[in-house]
């Protein structure tokens, strides 16, 4: 368990697509203003409005460089595959580009 503890345990930022994370949606933005990327995470069971059969995410991302507001409207089916996505003052990328982002 101590291998286990160390992996998971108090840290804040879980390892994406996370096994153990079966409710997290992952999204990636990149600030417009910084160019800082950020990894945001919404639960399936408390951080969707649905709305028929579909779901939408309704969320106001801020970046930890220059904090500024990107709200972002994204709606999703009912696998919670993105349809559209909109955002005001960044843009969404990939999780390749953001992982290029981490490393540099
Ligand atoms: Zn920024």
């Amino acid at each position: 368990m101590g291998f286990l503890r160390r992996l998971f345990g108090g840290q804040e930022k879980p390892p994406p697509d996370n096994p153990g994370d079966p409710d997290g949606v992952y999204f990636y933005v990149q600030c417009d203003h910084c160019q800082t990327a950020v990894r945001v995470r919404a639960d399936r069971k408390h951080d969707f409005n649905q709305e028929g059969g579909q779901y939408s995410w309704h969320k106001v991302i801020v970046d930890s460089k220059c904090f500024r507001r990107m709200p972002t409207v994204v709606h999703l089916d009912s696998q919670f595959n993105v349809i559209s996505a909109e955002i005001q003052g960044g843009r969404y990328i990939s999780k390749a580009e953001y992982e290029a982002f981490l490393t540099g």
